[in-house]
């Protein structure tokens, strides 16, 4: 059990002439216990995060410590953590009981009757007892990828980094694993950082996710937290599927003017917006209300070009009828709703849904 913190921790590689940040001046505290999501596009620095944090990669500037103590300087085999790859990484010639084992001589010294009765209390856990004696090509994907964690949780270390873990198993069973890990996790309660590109796996997983974009940290924040009240144009675009729309807009008054639609704003969210007029309206696409017919201030008639019937919702792609540059956006209304695309419908924006940001620096502002 341990608390880990990165205290502006950067990461310079040279290339050639140029030297690229790939992790720049990231600070986040993690707590005993806690189930933290590095989340990002590809290229953002998650993996380059989770090496320094293991000890297989320098750090450039800054300092990562474990219960208080930095581990910059300490080799990754002393820093009492257990890394499970994408790739699984397990050894092809040898058994499951001899993949799980092996972890556990190479870094405790435990006398053999407490080894093989930890790797049997750990096989049981993960289900895969039966599967002792097989070696990784006799294995399917996903019991693979059970011997990974098996590996890792057997060590009973002090901290867990997951890169991409459940990235090479198909859909269905990576939702599984997802429930099965959370599950680990709440029973084991062993600090865990979990690198994924899945926005999806973030929401879901995590107590806590970490955002981050271009090596630099976005936001952390509980999953909820993201979602309702993302920091900027970044987190909100990122987070939620489909994703939130967005609208360039002009400040005029105390009216957003986009293009085909004219918002007016409430008093407080007026004042929120100080003198920045530059800027962007933003409005998840299950936060839009359609009807057949309305005529309130935050009301616009639409047509809708595109149905698309998912089974427990349908998504409509929508354009402001007084719109004519033709531009849409996208709406998911309840599966049962019958929808009309030859009809003119009228698309609400609730302003308690509605989320302002400065168009230049991308902040949110509401
Ligand atoms: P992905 O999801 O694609 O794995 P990532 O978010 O894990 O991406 P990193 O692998 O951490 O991203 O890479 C961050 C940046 O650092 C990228 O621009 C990458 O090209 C660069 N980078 C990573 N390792 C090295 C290296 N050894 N030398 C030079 N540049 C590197």
């Amino acid at each position: 059990m341990a608390d880990l913190s990165l205290e502006h921790v950067t990461k310079r590689f040279d290339d050639g002439d140029d030297q690229i940040v790939a992790v720049d001046d990231v600070s986040i505290e993690i707590d005993d216990g806690e189930f933290l999501v590095l989340v990002g596009p590809s290229g953002c620095g998650k993996s380059t995060t989770l090496r320094m944090i293991a000890g297989l990669e320098t750090i450039s500037d800054g300092a990562i410590t474990i219960d208080g103590e930095v581990v910059n300087d300490r080799p990754a085999q002393r820093r009492d953590i257990a890394m499970v790859f994408q790739s699984y990484a397990l050894y092809p010639h040898m058994t499951v009981r001899e993949n799980m084992r092996f972890g556990l001589e190479e870094s405790t010294e435990l006398d053999d009757e407490t080894m093989d009765s930890r790797v049997e209390e750990t096989a049981t856990l993960l289900e895969i007892d039966d599967l002792l004696e097989r070696k990784p090509g006799e294995l399917s994907g996903g019991q693979q990828q059970r011997v990974a964690l098996g590996r890792a949780i057997v060590r009973d270390p002090a901290v867990f980094l997951m890169d991409e873990p459940l990235s090479n198993l198909d859909a269905k069973l990576r939702s599984g694993m997802r429930m099965e890990l959370q599950r680990l996790q709440d029973d084991l309660d062993v600090t865990t950082i979990y690198v994924t590109h899945d926005q999806t796996e973030a929401m879901t997983m995590g107590d806590r996710i970490a955002i981050l974009n271009d090596g630099e940290l976005q936001q952390v924040a509980t999953p909820l937290e993201c979602y309702h009240r993302p920091n900027n144009l970044f987190v909100a675009g990122f987070i939620g599927e489909p994703s939130m729309n967005f609208f360039d807009v002009t400040l005029e008054g105390d009216h957003l003017v986009g293009d085909g639609f004219e918002y007016p704003l409430s008093e407080p969210v007026r004042e929120n917006l100080g003198d920045t007029t530059d800027l962007v309206l933003g409005v998840r696409p299950e936060d839009v209300e359609i009807y057949d017919a309305r005529d309130g201030d935050h009301d616009f008639p639409v047509h809708v070009d595109v149905v698309e019937p998912m089974g427990n919702e349908n998504n409509l792609l929508v354009g402001f009828e007084a719109d004519e540059n033709d531009a849409t956006f996208n709406v998911t209304v309840e599966g049962m709703r019958r929808i009309d695309p030859d009809t003119t419908y009228v698309a609400h924006f609730p302003e308690s849904a509605v989320h302002v940001f400065d168009r230049r620096s991308g902040t949110a502002l509401h």
